[in-house]
């Protein structure tokens, strides 16, 4: 089977698998516990923070261990409400990830503002100069890049704006991490990560909170991570976090990126050439080298699609892996413009670090392969 869905999730690299395995043979205490077996667990956990930090240019005691991205967004939302008056507003991209928007509205259910997105997929920020020149809302929250779409979010422009309004913001790093260099983002006030989507475990993330590692905890019952986060520490999960970021950090210190990037470019151009009726989502800006979310030919739904596409060895996404399988349309799309009938034709591939570029043209293929069967006629 060919793997065109690492957006959903990643195969964990062999050095991470190496690390994962020995660090359960190795650090087999707990953490929080008084003897030498626990303290080692402690300081490897911690070594793995400051590892960490130093890739997204951040203290260590601003991070801490979670289960996932989706906890780690939990908890700042979870803190926001904690912590805000009510009555603030909190604004976020129309494109955030389902696990942002829900728990946003269901923390604030009344005073959650929309960023709106451009056609391009890019968040319109005149809007938020505009808007942060009129009132201020108490967090903004903007994705690194989009999972659906790949299209890249200009954070660091958006933090800078954020930080002179004085106005905390997060950013949901999930889709950037492990493909674009890490520097930088530990600036922003509060950060998320994931380690599956870029050769870790499942199961294991971290949140980096504002500076002093203030947090009030969504989860209680522990004092671990500084009172922060209760729950034993998943140690043989996070040292393989780590090692997974570092291998990928170095990847991207080499430009191994760049021949990826060409091959996924290349398989756009023959795509549109040979499939007639096709759209490449976001193709006016900047998206993640990984990611091509094209509007298939109007002759069938996407499920058609995914459907054949397995059938041929293909496992391929019709959007965000929470999802996929769902016929209502992706919210994504629908903020950057598009109506519920193309929506209905969206299909993702997106490859992965060790994708050969051969295969992006064996995709192609099965593409060509399934447009005979639909009788969709060729460009002449
Ligand atoms: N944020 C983004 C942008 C994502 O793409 C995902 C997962 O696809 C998440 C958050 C949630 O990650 P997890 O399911 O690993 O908790």
């Amino acid at each position: 089977m060919i793997y065109f869905d690492h957006n959903a999730t990643a195969p964990m690299l062999p050095s991470a698998r190496d690390a994962w395995l020995d660090a359960a043979d190795r650090f087999i205490g707990n953490p929080s516990s008084p003897h030498r077996i626990g303290s080692r667990a402690e300081a490897a956990i911690n070594e793995a923070r400051q590892n960490l930090a130093q890739h997204l240019g951040c203290d260590p005691l601003d991070l801490v261990w979670t289960s996932g991205a989706t906890e780690s967004n939990n908890m700042v939302l979870h803190h926001c409400r904690q912590t805000l008056d009510t009555g603030t507003e909190i604004w976020m991209s129309a494109i955030e990830h389902p696990c942002v928007l829900e728990t946003a509205y269901r923390y604030f259910p009344k005073t959650v503002r929309l960023i709106p997105v451009a056609k391009s997929g890019a968040i319109d920020l005149d809007w938020l100069s505009d808007h942060l020149g009129r009132g201020l809302p108490g967090l903004v929250a903007v994705m690194a890049a989009n999972n659906e779409t790949g299209v890249l979010q200009p954070w660091e422009t958006i933090l800078q704006m954020c930080h002179q309004a004085g106005v905390p913001f997060f950013c949901d790093a999930v889709q950037w991490l492990g493909r674009l260099p890490a520097k930088g983002l530990g600036s922003c006030d509060f950060l998320s990560g994931g380690a599956h989507k870029f050769g870790g475990p499942k199961g294991v993330g971290f949140l980096k909170c504002p500076s002093r590692g203030m947090l009030t905890p969504l989860l209680l019952g522990g004092k671990q991570e500084g009172r922060r986060r209760a729950g034993t520490e998943n140690v043989p999960g996070i040292i393989s976090l780590s090692k997974a970021l570092d291998y990928r950090e170095e990847q991207l210190a080499r430009n191994e990126n760049q021949v990826l990037t060409t091959a996924k470019a290349e398989f756009e151009q023959t795509l549109l050439s040979v499939l007639p009726g096709t759209e490449i989502v976001g193709a006016s800006t900047e998206r993640l080298w990984n990611t091509v979310s094209v509007l298939m030919p109007e002759a069938d739904c996407q499920q058609r699609w995914v459907v054949k596409l397995d059938k041929l060895g293909f496992a391929v996404s019709t959007g965000s892996a929470c999802s996929s399988g769902q016929e209502t349309p992706s919210h994504v799309l629908s903020a950057m413009g598009y109506g519920a009938k193309e929506t209905s034709r969206v299909l993702r591939f997106s490859s992965g670090w060790e994708t050969p570029a051969e295969q992006w043209q064996d995709l192609l293929e099965a593409l060509k392969t399934i447009q005979a069967s639909l009788a969709i006629p060729p460009l002449t």
